[in-house]
């Protein structure tokens, strides 16, 4: 049937990214077909709740037909344009002026890309091109951290600090270099409160920039909340601490938002929650509910002015996709924006937030395979231990996680398992009981995983 035919034919010519290819020609694809509200349907009709929200990334959930209008309406009215050369059009320039309307003061112009990695990879580029700009070539260096996830391709690779996307590819280039990820339940040491594993962090970092030598150190990038790599939110004085070290040494900023951005925490950027003033904040995934692919770099009028002298002086700055400012996705991201703003949907992340965060840690964080449960706003992880006391991690890593996840998906819950972490980030557009939906799949899911493990230790 239809069907069979679309499994056999996806395994005969799809290769799917981050996916082992030799597992998938065994167990073929899971088709999704349609979605509403925070379900989505498989091609055998069975519902899912979408509790990763897509790639952490539809904050409308699915089926919102006014995004489907507004795509529609400006595919009729303008369906590509470019702006090079001083070609613009109405929602590229209307997007942008509410980003900057939105975001941190002090940040005042737009840059259009298509996903969060080419958007990384431009903020590096900005970067490059200033401190080139004002004559010191030599502060090239990137920070970030392990655990990071910044994208894939070649430079937003290099930040990442995620064994499987470096490894196998050289990566990371020369000048990428990566601090302790701020995870206190993994890194800290014993006894060291939040506070002080903040201090150790940032004095880590200054010691790294001196040891690199300041005028050779350009840039810091950081998630406000980590997200892909587990979802590890930092101590509460993380980023002020890591913020005055780099104002110490004329070293930038940027926060990557793209999974934390429009609401996820609860604030409209992870920057409010962490008072955080970048120099660079990017923003892809809830940006547009991933209805169409679209990212944007907002950078300080600082960086701005220089780009704008220096290219003055010597002629365009040279970088921009053929997509750059395409009409139809930042039409999109003007009325998911719209949509986020009428029905208040930051406000209601945060006041929903303790019905997800309570609620896994009420029901869970005293089950003999959970080591720790953690989160902000409406994005939390749960990661799995093969023994409680001592932390120790599952060997080999993984496995328990896969088959929990497995579980949850029977269950009708579709996860994410990163190593022995299940995360979770659902549409914004959840509501309280459907919270209580997701709590009660993954606790079924907990269970059948922890009998499968005693099974397996039994002799
Ligand atoms: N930055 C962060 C924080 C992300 O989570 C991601 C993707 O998950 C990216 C960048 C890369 O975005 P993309 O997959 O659109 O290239």
């Amino acid at each position: 049937d239809q069907s069979n035919s679309l499994h056999v034919r996806d395994v005969a010519n799809l290769l799917h990214p981050n996916t082992n290819a030799r597992r998938h020609e065994a167990q073929g694809p899971m088709i999704i077909t349609r979605g509403e509200g925070i379900h989505v349907y498989d091609d055998q009709g069975k519902a899912y709740i979408e509790g990763l929200a897509g790639l952490w990334s539809v904050a409308l959930g699915f089926g919102e037909k006014r995004l489907a209008e507004a795509a529609a309406r400006q595919m009729q009215a303008l369906p590509y344009y470019h702006t090079f050369s001083h070609k613009s059009n109405a929602p590229a320039i209307e997007l942008a002026e509410r980003l900057v309307e939105m975001t941190p003061e002090g940040l005042t112009k737009v840059f259009f890309t298509n996903s969060g990695s080419e958007a990384n990879d431009t903020v590096v580029k900005m970067i490059w091109y200033y401190n080139n700009a004002l004559g010191r070539p030599a502060k090239k260096k990137i920070i970030s951290r392990a655990r990071a996830y910044h994208g894939i391709t070649i430079i937003a690779g290099s930040m990442t600090g995620l064994p499987m996307n470096q490894r196998d590819f050289d990566l990371p280039l020369p000048g990428f270099l990566h601090l302790t990820c701020p995870h206190h339940y993994r890194n800290a040491l014993p006894g060291e409160s939040e506070e002080d594993f903040a201090t150790r962090l940032a004095d880590e970092l200054e010691a790294m920039i001196l040891r690199e030598g300041p005028e050779t150190v350009a840039a810091f990038i950081g998630e406000p909340v980590m997200a892909a790599g587990g979802v590890m939110p930092p101590p509460e004085t993380y980023w002020t601490k890591i913020q005055a070290v780099c104002r110490r040494h004329d070293v930038l900023m940027v926060a990557d938002e793209v999974i934390n951005g429009f609401g996820r925490l609860g604030t409209p950027f992870g920057c409010d929650r962490y008072g955080i003033s970048p120099d660079f904040m990017v923003l892809s995934k809830q940006l547009t509910s991933s209805y169409m692919p679209l990212s944007a770099i907002v950078l300080s009028d600082q960086v701005y002015q220089v780009i704008a002298d220096n290219s003055d002086r010597i002629g365009a700055f040279g970088h921009g996709f053929t997509a750059t400012g395409h009409p139809v996705a930042t039409a999109v991201a003007l009325e998911n924006l719209r949509i986020i703003e009428e029905r208040g949907l930051i406000a209601h992340a945060a006041a929903i937030a303790p019905a997800l965060q309570d609620g896994l840690r009420s029901r869970f964080a005293d089950h003999p395979l959970v080591g720790e449960v953690r989160g902000v706003g409406l994005i939390a992880g749960v990661e799995l231990v093969a023994d409680k006391a001592r932390k120790t991690k599952f060997d080999p890593p993984g496995q328990v996680a896969a088959y929990l996840h497995a579980r949850a998906q029977e269950h009708g819950l579709i996860l994410r398992a990163i190593e022995d972490t299940l995360a979770f980030c659902p549409p914004l557009i959840i509501t309280e009981a459907e919270i209580g939906m997701i709590l009660d799949r993954f606790g079924a899911a907990l269970d059948d995983s922890y009998a499968w493990v005693k099974t397996r230790a039994a002799p």
